[in-house]
């Protein structure tokens, strides 16, 4: 009899285990979410942009972290940079400009005109055979129209504006008559009766065979406003110059030897101050 009880004790303590564990799996186990399906959503972003020769990259990311790429096709369309002036053009000569893109190592060429004019005959220095005559009663004076401006003293004006060698030490400079001659003949025709008026000019010094020059300084702007080709290399070129020192209209028509290839200068044969640019001039 008392045997009975244990086991009846003992099986009633193990049915309330069993219950009080099979509770507590219920619940800890089922959630109800678990069970659902996730919806992804995804959201898209450029992670690596497309050039014009490579793809690119989209990358959409859910949420829950999964992720899918997708390709972006090139472009096709260079970055182009801006055009690059290879050689110059010149009246005659095309010039060659190039242009690469930024994001590939495309590039290309153009052949051009612009600027041959300017790049022809806009050779600095000539300016200073436009800008007046030498002072007269304390003031300088106009280039009188339809005269020959080249003269003694105007080149001696080029000189002091534009020579570099080594007799020039300074804005204030001594040369000797023979590196004068030696420096202007590339650019002028120097004739004996050039050389003569150079001599009587009062920057010369007979004594020493030396000129005492100094930089002019200059306020004249000059353009290059058309030309005529006489044939060869021979071209009339012209100018319209402005300067703060005079008011008139100054038209220039200028006898040119223009020398290619470049490097050399161009070859001035007369310069005259005219009244106004002539019609049918190519511009
Ligand atoms: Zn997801
Ligand atoms: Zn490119």
């Amino acid at each position: 009899m008392k045997k009975i009880l244990i086991l009846l004790l003992t099986a009633l303590l193990l049915l309330g285990l069993t219950a009080c564990g099979e509770d507590g799996s219920e619940t800890t186990g089922s959630t109800p979410e678990a069970t659902k399906p996730h919806t992804h959503d995804y959201t898209g972003e450029v992670t690596t942009a497309a050039t014009c020769d490579k793809e690119g990259v989209k990358t959409f990311t859910c949420a829950c972290g999964d992720s899918y790429t997708e390709k972006i096709d090139a472009t096709g369309e260079h970055t182009w940079g801006n055009w690059k002036t290879e050689t110059e053009a010149l009246i005659g000569r095309d010039g060659t400009q190039t242009r690469t893109c930024s994001a590939c190592a495309a590039a290309e060429s153009r052949r051009t005109t612009e600027g041959a004019l300017q790049n022809s005959f806009g050779e600095y220095g000539i300016e200073r055979l436009m800008e007046h005559w030498p002072v007269e009663n304390g003031w300088a004076q106009e280039v009188p129209l339809q005269e020959e401006a080249i003269r003694g003293f105007m080149l001696l004006h080029f000189v002091s504006a534009q020579y570099n060698g080594p007799d020039r030490t300074d804005e204030e400079f001594t040369i000797s008559f023979d590196a004068v001659v030696e420096f202007l003949s590339p650019y002028f025709y120097i004739t004996e009766s050039i050389k003569a008026e150079m001599k009587q000019d009062y920057r010369y010094d007979a004594a020493t065979d030396r000129f005492n020059l100094n930089y002019p300084g200059s306020g004249l702007n000059m353009d290059v406003r058309g030309y005529v080709h006489n044939g060869g290399n021979r071209y009339t070129v012209y100018y319209y110059t402005e300067t703060p020192y005079f008011d008139y209209p100054s038209y220039w028509k200028v006898e040119i030897e223009f020398l290619l290839p470049e490097g050399q200068p161009n070859k001035y044969l007369s310069i005259i101050r005219i009244p106004e640019l002539p019609e049918n001039i190519t511009k």
